[in-house]
């Protein structure tokens, strides 16, 4: 298994056309993983996984094109690990409404876009987080809904009301959520770990209170 700190540092390609990207590299480079900005086909290689960001579906796709990258990535995301949070959920699900171009197909959901309303509609809430007792900060910025979850696909995330916002097939993720935006690296920890198969540092311990010199 290969180990995300020291030498022979795995590498993890954050797809950086558009959208939030940087966010997405600063949790993977807190989780000890070699965070890699793709924007040519290229910058494919050699990749453990790739993590495709929230932005703006219609241009990240029409970027693609124009890069070169849509044929490799498309081929990579087949065989390979891939996280997309709400444009990237996009990119990745089988359907998407209001969508001019075609999607990459490998997660078997839909998705209907900006579905939550438009920007100024954006929103957090405490979401579950697989079975965790502890909820996850969900920030919604005009995101997608998931509308059908196929057969085999599981479910990862749900809001109270037990609405799907993260699904889960065999190496492929999808979020309606942001986790790059909270400083909660559960759902990064998890994807490198548990998906991609990546040797992640512990947590840290939080400190106990009242211990060491902060105390009073
Ligand atoms: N509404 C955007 C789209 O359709 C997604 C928004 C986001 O990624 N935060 O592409």
């Amino acid at each position: 298994m290969p180990s995300a700190a020291g030498s022979g540092t795995p590498r993890v390609g954050v797809l950086s056309l558009q959208g939030d990207f940087a966010c997405h590299r600063a949790a993977l480079e807190a989780l000890g993983v070699e965070a890699i900005r793709v924007s040519l086909p290229e910058h494919l290689e050699g990749l453990e996984a790739v993590v495709m960001p929230g932005g703006e579906s219609t241009a990240m796709l029409r970027l693609c094109e124009s890069t070169g990258l849509r044929g490799p990535l498309e081929r990579f995301v087949r065989e390979r690990p891939a996280l997309g949070t709400c444009a990237g959920l996009i990119l990745l699900a089988r359907g998407a409404d209001l969508l001019p171009a075609s999607t990459l197909d490998v997660l078997d959901v839909d998705v209907a876009r900006n579905a939550y309303g438009r920007q100024i509609d954006s929103f957090s809430e405490a979401i579950v987080w697989r079975d965790d007792a502890e909820p996850l900060d969900g920030v919604f910025i005009r995101a997608p809904r998931i509308t059908r979850v196929g057969k085999g696909v599981e479910v990862v995330a749900t809001r109270s009301s037990g609405e799907a916002v993260g699904v889960r097939a065999g190496f492929t993720v999808g979020l309606g959520f942001h986790p790059e935006l909270t400083q909660d690296l559960r759902v990064h920890r998890w994807f490198l770990a548990e998906v991609v198969g990546l040797r992640v540092p512990a947590p840290p311990v939080r400190s106990r209170l009242g211990a060491g010199s902060e105390r009073s």
